[in-house]
């Protein structure tokens, strides 16, 4: 069984329903009976780590197959910057393409073992994509409120699940705008006994313990090792600190022997958690967003005080990228690995790169880079990709005269 901790004050909170801590508005940590970890293969995605996931009946589990994705030694790219044990983490082999469909998994059965009948979100793309598609799979009704700059071409994948879609004005670059869309999404949902699904710890802690089984998935793949270094892209935090929950969970069962150091990967134009890490302060909202890599651009990151936390325990660190390197990085993950991943995902290859030429990095280390979503999500992006890839037209007959690379 499970029940709810705050993290700021500390109390046990009996409504397992409740976002956040009753008492102080504190971020709810979902903690288990036993650090036991009685893995259950019969149930289908992550639910095979039922144990630790908030469940309280089988019955309400609503899966498409999330999780086990492909932990890849790197073909190219690691070995040529004298790294030869880098890993990617291929998460755009989830059902919809995203990490984000481990979390939507565990959001939308919790919400069917809450009874409730319709969620309602934020979502850049990715999110939105994934609680449309388990929504649709659970019958139940959704409400989807998009940034407004999020490229048109990743809410065409959204739209295909048919959820009630908005876009919301200024949302994605104004901190008023975000707070208050926030603010308006959980007293609609209070109103309406609609369940809020944010991707965030301090927003939808029970949701997000579905995004922990990557850390799970990425030990047992390296046969009972942790690794010494992971890369995760940021934009609200919630990823990187269920991923350290994970691997701190994952070691007190017994099952690996130490931790990794963490690595918070940001985009240069919107890097609000970067920044206060350099600076040693707590975050603070930045007033505009000059990033376009879409899904890690919050200007007030919801977890972003849980990532600082999670970078001093780890004794990790944080970095930004500039988006043309990021693109670069892109472009180079495609053509050398065979790793087509979208612009978010490529953070983390440009930053592993940056830190080992550097030195930060020694050659020995194992290092893990999470791709947390595939390239074909944004196609206009990918049009811009290509652009400038050359397409000769040719008679079938000179099909033989063409000469190797
Ligand atoms: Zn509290």
């Amino acid at each position: 069984m499970f029940f709810l901790v705050c993290m700021t004050c500390g109390r046990t909170c009996d409504d397992l329903s409740v976002a956040s801590c009753p008492y102080d508005g504190g971020v709810l940590d979902v903690r288990y009976d036993s650090d036991g970890f009685p893995l259950q293969p019969q149930l289908p995605g992550i639910w095979r780590y039922a144990a630790r996931l908030p469940l309280t009946d089988a019955k309400h589990i609503i899966s498409l197959g999330e999780g086990d994705t492909a932990l890849l030694p790197s073909a190219q790219l690691g070995p040529d910057i004298g790294l030869p044990r880098l890993y990617f983490k291929n998460e755009g082999l989830n059902p919809t393409g995203s990490y984000k469909d481990r979390i939507a998994s565990v959001g939308i059965t919790y919400l069917r073992q809450l009874g409730r009948e319709a969620w309602a979100a934020t979502s850049s793309g990715n999110a939105g994509a994934s609680l449309a598609a388990y929504g649709a799979r659970a019958a139940v009704d959704g409400y989807l409120f998009t940034l407004e700059r999020a490229p048109r071409a990743k809410i065409a994948q959204i739209l295909a699940y048919d959820p009630r879609v908005m876009s919301v004005k200024r949302l994605g670059y104004d901190p008023i705008a975000e707070q208050a869309t926030w603010a308006n999404i959980a007293a609609l949902c209070d109103a309406k006994e609609w369940l809020m699904l944010i991707t965030a710890r301090s927003n939808s802690p029970q949701a997000m313990e579905g995004a922990k089984t990557i850390a799970y998935e990425v030990s047992q793949q390296m046969n009972g090792e942790a690794p010494d270094v992971v890369y995760v892209p940021v934009g609200g935090g919630g990823l990187l600190s269920s991923i350290w929950k994970g691997f701190k969970e994952w070691r007190r069962a017994g099952k690996i022997a130490r931790l990794p150091r963490m690595v918070a990967v940001q985009p240069m134009g919107c890097d609000p958690i970067t920044q206060a890490w350099q600076a040693g302060r707590p975050v603070e909202p930045l007033d505009d967003c000059t990033s376009a890599v879409s899904g890690i651009i919050l200007t007030s990151p919801p977890d972003g005080e849980l990532v600082l936390n999670d970078l001093r325990e780890s004794d990790g660190w944080a970095r930004s990228i500039p988006d043309e390197v990021t693109y670069q990085a892109q472009a180079e993950l495609a053509s050398y690995e065979g790793l087509f991943v979208e612009p978010a995902a490529a953070v983390v290859w440009a930053a592993i790169k940056a830190d080992r030429q550097s030195g930060r990095l020694k050659g020995d280390e194992t290092v893990v880079g999470i791709l947390t979503g595939i390239g074909f999500k944004d196609s206009a992006a990918v049009q811009k990709m290509t652009d400038d890839k050359s397409l000769p037209m040719i008679e079938a007959s000179e099909i033989l005269h063409i000469s190797p690379n």
